[in-house]
């Protein structure tokens, strides 16, 4: 079955011309002109991506991928006006998974989007893939940690953190998200709950657990895995 994918872009001959390159290698496309109405049709239609363009009317797309990140890991490609660094590494930060630069040329289009949602199939996975990280491997099926080739034993939550981490490689994951996602939302849980389990996992992971270098804490934000 074809992949779909949702596009979100305000302009008609740019929402054309996505549609034409996609539907050529294959893709389902669906699309949307402004941010209410992808958010509408991600939660009614499910897409494999979002293609989201930057400068949208009413809601702005960084702030459409805020949203959508609240709810769902959709590998999300960034469509931008702008190659400015700043507004490339802002998108990414909020959990943007690429971004193309406009005008982009269809066959880069559609190579940009095949790229990302294999990666994203890679990392959903729940298979026997083994995940590298640098030092760290992370077997999900088997639950097996091993840094530098030696078995790390971890309880099941440390585990749990840990492989959301991973799945979340390079990327500032929020607090409330990997607490809803690892806790659960419905369970009360103290929030410091976290950051002790994160003191744990750095004893454990970390060659100098106060210097940490491969889990880091970003301030005001949550926490990002490095892949060293
Ligand atoms: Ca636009």
């Amino acid at each position: 079955m074809a992949e779909v994918i949702l596009a979100i872009e305000d302009e008609e001959p740019v929402r054309d011309a996505i549609v034409a390159a996609l539907e050529a290698s294959g893709y389902k496309v669906i699309t949307a002109q402004d941010g209410e109405e992808g958010l509408e049709r991600l939660q009614a239609e499910g897409p494999d991506l979002v293609l989201l363009d930057l400068m949208l009317p009413k809601i702005g797309g960084m702030d459409v991928c805020t949203v959508i990140r609240e709810h769902s890991e959709v590998p999300i490609v960034m469509l931008t006006g702008l190659a400015a660094e700043d507004d490339r590494v802002e998108g990414l930060c909020r959990g943007a998974d690429d971004y193309i630069t406009k005008p982009f040329r269809a066959r880069e289009l559609a190579a940009r989007v095949r790229a990302v949602l294999r990666r994203s199939k890679y990392w959903s996975s729940d298979d026997q893939h083994l995940i590298e990280l640098g030092e760290l491997s992370v077997r999900p099926a088997a639950r097996v940690v091993t840094l530098r080739g030696e078995n790390v034993p971890l309880t099941p939550k440390e585990f749990d953190l840990l492989e959301y981490l991973v799945r979340n490689c390079g990327r500032v994951v929020p607090r409330e998200r990997i607490l809803e996602r690892v806790w659960g939302e419905d369970e009360y849980i103290d929030p410091r709950t976290l950051d002790v389990h994160i003191r744990w996992l750095r004893e454990k992971l970390e060659e100098s657990p106060s210097e940490p270098k491969r889990i880091l804490t970003v301030r005001g934000e949550g926490y990002k895995l490095m892949d060293i």
